[in-house]
């Protein structure tokens, strides 16, 4: 239990720890290897202690899943009742431990509080909705004009391996483990090794439910070792990973050599379209969301600003002032609104890539500092950044920072805009807004990209769709979508004629 928590400091005991939970049973490595995540905020604390999976780890836990989906461990394959209660009391057991799940993930991502409370809630959210779905996966049926039937029935596609980033740690688990529980598969999940508790969390939860053992298993370790054998291993029928696009792009080319299902969530390099007509403020303040949530470290993230040349100047005055106000800081405090970036490595990549917009001569508006001081010196805090004047094809305008680093761009009319904000590999979000509603359908249309949304930002609705045109990924996950991609559909075809000698059969039997 969690105890009450001060303002500014988090009421749980410290390391966490994440061990493999295989079959039902928790366990250390096999060898006892650990590894420690340090908190992001204040590097002096170790915030987890987890166990660092290996291969024959990683094997014991497909061998766990393989067979409780060949054996169909209590019925789950068909009793969908069941599956619809594991994933409810799931949603309920996570309402129920909220600040604990809030605290965790706050800690190990260094995200503020204010984001990571609701972060639960919607992580809780995308399991009741699968539920909801788990007893209502219908097939079809056909009948032929000689009589003959066709049924095409859904089964869970087996197996699944799941391997997950760290950004949003709980609602990118939830959007892979809730519907393919709600399809019958069998999971082994693979955290990424910056959240590791957080996942153990909620798989910890999710055993106090009636989820049969073997169903839900997890390997921690890294990701060249248990990723790599979700990917290769035959045992395992379909892969879901959601990470980097470099990372994905390796992961694809692995899998095709035994024509493994892939789903891919890769990454984005979102543009925010904002017309002459737009609405200053309600724009302005759409876009900051999308900016400097999480730090900027979102796959949907506003990385990209492009600005009608007649309203540049009012937006870059408001989005500046709503940026100064940003305050950062200690992610356990109530009132912090950014926190730091994930790791050392992610700092200095931040920091080079403001380097290279001063080095380009593009202006910079706001931050570009490493922030020092009281409060600041033992984590990786970075200024929300923005830079005015950016030429999309640098590599400002093209590549993911995946932090607080904005490009803004100006455009002159709707054919520059559309083009500007397809002229990236990435495809998977946009936002457009003008008082224009048919214009602003018309971009929406023209954008290639998953999500593109009209007056808002980043809103992410679990009965809508999330996933990437382009580099950015395949497939679809969130609402019936996300359920599909845990589906195979089988045809059972039935003679309906009774006839011993059908017309086909005379192309090779005669008389
Ligand atoms: P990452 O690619 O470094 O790691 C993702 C996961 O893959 C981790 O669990 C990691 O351990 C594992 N992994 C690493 N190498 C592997 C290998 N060779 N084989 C198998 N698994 C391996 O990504 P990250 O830093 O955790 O996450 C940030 C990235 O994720 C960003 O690019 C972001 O855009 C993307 N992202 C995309 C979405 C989306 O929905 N499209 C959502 C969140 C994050």
């Amino acid at each position: 239990m969690t105890s009450q928590r001060a303002d500014g400091q988090y009421s749980i005991e410290l390391p966490l720890s994440c061990p493999l939970l295989i079959d039902g049973e928790e366990g250390a490595a096999t060898g006892g290897g650990e590894f420690q995540r340090e908190n992001p905020a204040n590097t002096r604390e170790v915030a987890t202690v987890a166990a660092r999976g290996t291969l024959e780890d990683a094997r014991a836990g497909i061998a766990a899943a393989r067979r409780a989906f060949d054996s169909n461990a209590g019925n789950w394959l068909n009793n969908y009742k069941l599956r619809e209660q594991v994933l409810f009391r799931t949603a309920q057991l996570m309402r129920e431990n909220s600040d604990r799940l809030a605290q965790v993930v706050s800690l190990e991502v260094g995200m503020p509080m204010r984001q990571a409370v609701p972060h639960i809630a919607a992580a809780a959210d995308i399991f009741e909705f699968y539920a909801g779905l788990a007893g209502k996966i219908y097939g079809e049926s056909f009948t032929l004009p000689n009589g003959s039937l066709i049924n095409l029935v859904k089964e869970p596609v087996g197996v699944v391996g799941l391997i997950t980033p760290w950004n949003f740690p709980l609602t990118q688990t939830a959007r892979k483990v809730a519907p393919a529980l709600a399809a019958g598969c069998t999971i082994v999940l693979k955290p990424a090794s910056y959240t590791p508790a957080a996942a153990y969390e909620l798989v910890r939860l999710m055993h106090e439910t009636d989820i049969p053992a073997g169903v839900l298993n997890l390997v921690p370790g890294p990701g060249t070792v248990v990723g790599s054998e979700l990917v290769t291993s035959r045992d395992i029928d379909k892969l879901s990973f959601t990470g980097e696009t470099g990372t994905g792009k390796m992961i694809a080319a692995q899998a095709a050599t035994e024509v493994k299902r892939i789903s891919l969530e890769l990454g984005g390099k979102a543009p925010y379209l904002i017309f002459d007509d737009a609405d200053v403020e309600a724009a302005s303040q759409a876009a900051v969301f999308g900016m400097f949530r999480n730090a900027g470290q979102a796959c949907g993230a506003t990385t990209r600003l492009l600005l009608e040349d007649g309203i540049h100047d009012q937006v870059l005055e408001r989005i500046t002032q709503l940026t100064r106000a940003i305050e950062v800081g200690n992610p356990a405090a109530n009132s912090t609104d950014m926190g730091p970036v994930i790791s050392a490595s992610q700092e200095q990549v931040v920091q080079e890539y403001i380097k290279f917009g001063m080095d380009a001569g593009f202006e910079l508006v706001t931050g570009g500092n490493k922030l020092q001081g009281d409060g600041y010196n033992d984590g990786y805090y970075v200024e929300p950044t923005i830079f005015d004047g950016v030429d999309n094809s640098s590599r400002l305008g093209q590549e993911e920072i995946f932090g607080p680093v904005v490009a803004v761009t100006t455009f002159r009319d709707e054919a520059e805009a559309v083009e500007l904000a397809n002229a990236v590999d990435f495809g998977l979000v946009a936002g457009v807004w003008s008082a224009d509603y048919p214009r602003a359908m018309r971009v929406a249309r023209g954008i290639r990209a998953g999500t593109v949304w009209i007056w808002d930002n980043y809103a992410q609705p679990v009965e809508g769709i999330w996933g990437g045109y382009k580099q950015s990924g395949m497939g679809r996950e969130l609402g019936y979508h996300g359920l599909e991609d845990f589906l195979e559909v089988k045809q059972i075809f039935t003679d309906g004629t009774g006839l011993t000698s059908k017309p086909p059969y005379g192309q090779v039997i005669k008389g």
